[in-house]
This record gives C-alpha cells, sequence and structure tokens, in this order.
C-alpha cells in the first residue's frame, strides 16, 4: 500500500552517469566466506586430581614404617620424633583466646596429637619424611 507508493517516489539509487561519491575501485566484495558456526567449544574437563601422596611415592604416617632408605638404602623402620607444626600453634593460640591462662598454652607443644611426625632414618640419621598434622 504506502510502502509501494513510498518505493516510487524515491529517486533511482543511482542517477545517471554522475553519482557522488568516490569511486569503488573493485566494485562490491563478495559477502566473504562466512564463518563456519563453530561447533559448541568441547569443554575443556579440569582433571581433578585425585588423592595422591605427594612428596615422593609415600605416605608418611603418624606411626613408626617400614620403608626403604633412599638413602642408604637400607629397609628400616623409621624413626620418628615430634616437632611443633602448625596445628601445634592453631592449638596454641585456640587456647590462648579462651582465656587460657599462661602455661597452657603451652600444654600442645607437649602434645603428640597436636605434633607433626619426623619420619628419619635410624641408620644414616638422614630425614625421610614429615607427617603433618595440616597440609
Ligand atoms: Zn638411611
Amino acid at each position: 500500500m504506502s510502502s509501494e507508493k513510498q518505493y516510487e517516489d524515491q529517486p533511482p539509487p543511482y542517477p545517471d552517469g554522475s553519482q557522488p561519491g568516490p569511486m569503488q575501485p573493485q566494485s562490491l566484495m563478495p559477502p566473504g566466506p562466512v564463518p563456519a558456526p563453530q561447533a559448541a567449544p568441547a569443554h575443556q574437563v579440569n582433571v581433578m586430581p585425585g588423592p595422591v601422596c605427594v612428596q615422593s611415592t609415600v605416605c608418611y604416617g603418624e606411626y613408626s614404617m617400614a620403608i626403604q632408605c633412599p638413602h642408604c638404602h637400607n629397609t628400616v623402620n623409621t624413626r620418628i620424633t615430634h616437632q611443633t607444626g602448625l596445628l601445634t600453634w592453631l592449638v596454641a593460640g585456640g587456647i590462648f583466646l579462651v582465656g587460657g591462662f599462661l602455661g597452657c598454652c603451652l600444654i600442645p607443644f607437649c602434645v603428640d596429637f597436636c605434633l607433626d611426625v619426623v619420619h628419619s632414618c635410624p641408620n644414616c640419621n638422614q630425614q625421610l619424611g614429615v607427617y603433618q598434622r595440616l597440609h
């Protein structure tokens, strides 16, 4: 209806001869390669590392264990000693915060289950590994 009438009223897109504006060198560009619709990007699944024992292949526990010493290559039962670890300080800090008077804060440093366990070789006295309460 009205749209057709408007179309007729409009001047032709290219008036004869004199066309204002710069000449385009290569007429019309072809539509160009349409980028193929990319398939859904393969969602990369982050491989979650399973429970892996870090540090060498030996999991050190809380108690002495039989192990082949990597230093002297003897099969020995590890000698365990205790040292203050992160948990020790956390417990000490916890006691301090709840109002433990001086002295109670030192309890964790004497309690084995608050201490990290250091495994060492009784044969060559090399430290083999540490069992940490908190990682
Ligand atoms: Zn050893």
